[in-house]
């Protein structure tokens, strides 16, 4: 996932408190940094909500340690926020700016919002 003006953030594995769990991913900053909970282990299961769970925890990595909305909207300036289509994909949602500007929409697909060397790093501990 790419930011503007930041570097990538990256997924992050940690091991787990317990030895016999399976290691914690988080969804960190460039310098390793990271605000809430770490992935949910059984979303491995299913890659809708694998998806949803980095959406969420990138989201509120940015928001908590960076301070600032992400993602935004070009056309509200709006952050936006994980919400499924009719398709049941994974998309940004724009609440809009009401009548006048533009009703709230479906900007982007998760994972589709920059396709200009979008990546997400992935390492080990
Ligand atoms: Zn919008």
């Amino acid at each position: 996932m790419t930011l503007p003006r930041l570097e990538p953030l990256r997924l992050l594995a940690l091991p787990s408190h317990d030895a016999d769990e399976p290691e914690d991913v988080y969804v960190a900053t460039a310098d390793g940094e990271w605000h809430g909970n770490h992935l949910d282990p059984n979303s491995r299961d299913s890659p809708a909500s694998a998806l949803a769970g980095v959406a969420d925890a990138a989201q509120e990595t940015v928001v908590e340690l960076l301070w600032q909305a992400w993602p935004l909207c070009p056309e509200h300036g709006l952050g936006m926020h994980p919400r499924e289509d009719a398709r049941e994909r994974l998309s940004w949602w724009c609440a809009g700016e009401g009548a006048r500007r533009g009703p709230a929409h479906l900007h982007a697909a998760v994972g589709a919002l920059d396709t200009s060397g979008e990546r997400v790093r992935t390492r080990s501990r």
